[in-house]
């Protein structure tokens, strides 16, 4: 079942994931080699209580924490640990929020000192797929245009791993609603883009292999090869022109810049 938004609704997601984005401008204020998951984990629930929120991931099928917060090899849903960030990590943070009943959702990697280049290269093309897949989201189109302009950019042109097994998807008053939105697909295929709908939009691009393995804790996705995967996510709301993004990086980015320990992507 696919639900379309009012704009009233569409405000109050709006609302969710800059709420969302704040928090993980706070986190990127935060992360510096010796800090853990478990330190930025408590920081982000607090600030998003303090906001009048609620973590939307908490308790979401039993995840125990705010963030998802994935380390280097490890592609999503890692639960934040007492292992201190390192020179050279790559860190995707991976937040949600439910605030009026609505639910934000946004993922940013960050680029902790002396990434390698190659790693680096990985972090931009992903979040240059996360905008390509964007600008199709566009009243006509359809999901496998968004699919295509993430796999084409990512795995054709540049080679890397797109993730199978795990999508974006539709939002609102719950978290995951329909339809999917793979980061694959075909042109011209798949579900009719119509205006008001609310999707989160992800790539989960590896460096290498495509394939993914599940700890034992349940949770965490890492890659199979154990190389390096890229996360970036925007919550949208498909328009008859243009593609509104109802989160906002910038406000991240504005962070990243000031905290030496980062390096832009
Ligand atoms: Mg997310
Ligand atoms: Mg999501």
């Amino acid at each position: 079942m696919i639900y379309y938004k009012t704009e009233e609704e569409i405000a109050l997601i709006r609302q969710s994931c800059l709420l969302v984005c704040e928090t993980l401008a706070h986190v990127a204020s935060l992360i510096k080699p010796g800090v853990t998951g478990l330190d930025i984990d408590k920081e982000a629930e607090q600030f998003i209580r303090d906001k009048g929120g609620e973590p939307g991931f908490k308790g979401y099928r039993g995840f125990p924490a705010t963030l998802c917060v994935s380390i280097n090899e490890q592609v999503v849903h890692g639960i934040p640990s007492g292992r201190a960030f390192r020179e050279g990590d790559i860190i995707s943070v991976d937040c949600g929020v439910v605030l009026n009943g609505y639910n934000g959702d946004a993922a940013y990697t960050f680029a902790l000192g002396d990434v390698p280049e190659e790693t680096m290269n990985l972090l931009r093309v992903t979040k240059e797929a996360l905008y390509r897949g964007i600008a199709q989201a566009v009243k006509g189109n359809r999901i496998g245009d968004i699919g295509y302009a993430i796999q084409s950019y990512t795995e054709y042109e540049h080679g890397y791993g797109v993730v199978r097994e795990l999508v974006g998807h539709g939002i609102g008053k719950s978290l995951h609603e329909d339809p999917e939105v793979p980061n694959f697909g075909r042109r011209g295929k798949g579900v009719l883009l119509k205006e008001n709908l609310t999707i989160a939009i992800e790539p989960m691009i590896n460096l290498g292999t495509k394939h993914i393995v599940q700890a034992d804790d349940g949770w965490t996705i890492r890659t199979k090869d154990s190389k390096p995967s890229a996360h970036y996510e925007h919550t949208v709301v498909v328009r008859k022109e243009k593609a509104e993004i109802l989160s906002d990086h910038t406000v991240i980015e504005e962070k990243v810049k000031t905290n030496k320990e980062l390096k832009q992507v």
